[in-house]
């Protein structure tokens, strides 16, 4: 779901905000669109706190990714850095995301109000 950004402004307090968010967009090489889910777990020793009321083991952090309906990639992130990693990754996608679409919205307004995208 998109957040809705104010384009009640004026055409020209518009495309001025547009320029700002180009001048603003930056791609990092680390982007990443996932998400970071903390699990906890029983394990498979029988005799183990875990299968007896105690405390499950964990917090383990998976990286989930949907690529289409029904499809998720996921997988364990084993170490602190790879965490780290992940969570200012997917950090840099949002960011990203949100910008694009504020410019997306931007540019909407602009054809309702039938200007021209450009200038
Ligand atoms: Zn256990």
């Amino acid at each position: 779901m998109a957040r809705i950004h104010d384009t009640t402004k004026s055409t020209l307090a518009l495309r001025k905000r547009k320029r700002f968010l180009l001048s603003q967009l930056q791609i990092s090489p680390d982007s990443l669109r996932a998400s970071l889910v903390e699990r906890f777990s029983r394990c498979g020793k029988t005799n183990c706190r875990c299968r007896h009321g105690g405390q499950k083991h964990g917090p383990f952090y998976y990286l989930t990714q949907c690529l289409a309906v029904g499809q998720v990639n996921k997988f364990l992130l084993k170490s602190g850095a790879q965490q780290q990693s992940a969570r200012a990754a997917i950090e840099h996608y949002r960011q990203l995301q949100e910008q694009l679409e504020e410019l997306s919205q931007i540019n909407a307004e602009l054809l309702r109000r039938e200007e021209d995208l450009q200038s």
